[in-house]
């Protein structure tokens, strides 16, 4: 069952919106399973490509799958930043860094409030 959203998680997803650092219930969350997208329940990320980057924000340094997000150009706040969205609902997720681990050089940064963890 989809669950319907509250205004915090509609204004990450759907206004671009970013939660406060550290604000985020899944940020340490280490147990294994799938991180899914809270506007339309598509997989995003595994716990196995999670990392403490200490932003403050949950990070991957990879994603699920080819169908899990898609970037593009973000220029808000005066800023050239790669904005995450979802490859589904197209909801805002987080933003794209390049300082991720040396796996992937990646860093996925994402707002805890808009995922769904599903334990293994
Ligand atoms: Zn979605």
């Amino acid at each position: 069952m989809k669950k319907s959203l509250n205004t915090k998680q509609i204004h990450i997803l759907r206004k671009k919106g970013t939660e406060p650092a550290f604000s985020g219930k899944l940020l340490h969350n280490k147990e294994d399973g799938l991180y899914s997208c809270m506007g339309c329940e598509n997989t995003l990320f595994s716990s196995k490509e999670k990392y403490d980057s200490g932003s403050g924000w949950p990070s991957f340094y990879n994603v699920h799958n080819s169908k899990s997000v898609k970037t593009k150009i973000d220029y808000s706040y005066s800023m050239k930043r790669t904005e995450v969205i979802c490859y589904n609902c197209n909801g805002h997720l987080g933003h794209l860094f390049d300082d991720g681990p040396k796996y992937t050089g990646k860093r996925y940064c994402v707002n805890s409030k808009i995922l769904n963890f599903t334990k293994k």
